[in-house]
């Protein structure tokens, strides 16, 4: 049997430690309050009545340390370009774990076992529980479930309401591509960009693309670093839902990159733009298109 020491096992489990991204936002304070100042500064451009998507169990959402509230969501989503808004499959907020922690449950050899133990907020670290390694958000591709941040990965609370912010716009984008996995459905979305038509799978393929390269383009973010290791042409042959799973990681944090223009990454970039040019354009084109119809 091989014998793992405890620096590697530690060392694994540390990817899961979410403090680097709350010290990289508190770092970059100004940055990301101009990022939300650019984003709110356009104009409320609803394409549906984002005011009366339903909140599930919102009282908990209220009730729960720091994290976005009915309103700022709204706020947020009606602002985003209509491409998205129209892709959106989101039918529901489900925040009856707002007040949760979703904590990794490891293996011994420190890999994640793919399952977690909610943990009240209010009780959290529980005694032997690593007070900074845990989980946040999830997505159904229709239904979001916000989860807690708690004081012990971050004290500041500006900063942890803009990770939960850099959180709900990841999860968005989910709820764009999670229930289009397969490649006729994605075919079926038509899109147009300055008089071209294109469909979604056209624009997925480039980012398949991208990452199976062999110049691929580093991680986006810190967080979709810890798939980089299933991105390559192997696991795109092999395990192709492992391959969409990892990829749409990438795209997920490339968008919030690309709208709030900053987000935690390993190399200490304030510019989402200048650290991943390739993926800031790939989110461009979406951006900047216009949705026919799927
Ligand atoms: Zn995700």
């Amino acid at each position: 049997m091989k014998v793992i020491s405890q620096s590697v096992i530690e060392a694994r489990k540390d990817k899961f430690d979410l403090r680097p991204a709350l010290e990289f936002v508190a770092r970059h304070r100004a940055r990301y309050e101009a990022g939300v100042r650019a984003l709110m500064s356009v104009e409320s451009q609803p394409v549906r009545n984002w005011s009366s998507l339903p909140f599930t169990d919102i009282r908990t959402l209220e009730d729960a340390g720091v994290n976005l509230g009915q309103h700022d969501i709204v706020e947020v989503v009606s602002r985003l370009p209509e491409v998205f808004q129209n892709l959106s499959q989101l039918t529901t907020m489900d925040c009856s774990a707002a007040a949760q922690v979703p904590v990794p449950v490891f293996e011994p050899d420190g890999t994640w076992k793919g399952k977690v133990e909610m943990v009240d907020e209010d009780t959290f670290p529980l005694k032997g529980m690593h007070p900074t390694r845990i989980l946040i958000g999830r997505s159904t591709g229709s239904t979001i479930f916000p989860t807690a941040l708690p004081k012990s990965v971050y004290g500041g609370v500006r900063e942890r309401w803009l990770y939960q912010l850099h959180v709900f716009l990841h999860e968005f984008f989910h709820s764009m591509e999670y229930l289009r996995r397969d490649r006729m459905t994605r075919r079926d979305v038509q899109l147009e960009l300055d008089g071209a038509p294109f469909t979604l799978d056209d624009w997925w393929m480039r980012w398949e693309q991208a990452f199976t390269a062999k110049n691929q383009p580093k991680p986006p973010t810190r967080y979709a670093g810890l798939y980089i290791g299933d991105l390559n042409a192997e696991t795109y042959e092999k395990r192709p839902d492992v391959f969409v799973h990892t990829l749409a990681e990438q795209v997920c944090e490339s968008f919030v990159g690309y709208l709030l223009g900053i987000v935690p990454n390993d190399e200490d970039s304030p510019d989402f733009k200048a650290h991943s040019p390739q993926l800031w354009a790939l989110m461009d084109q979406l951006a900047r298109s216009t949705f026919i119809s799927g």
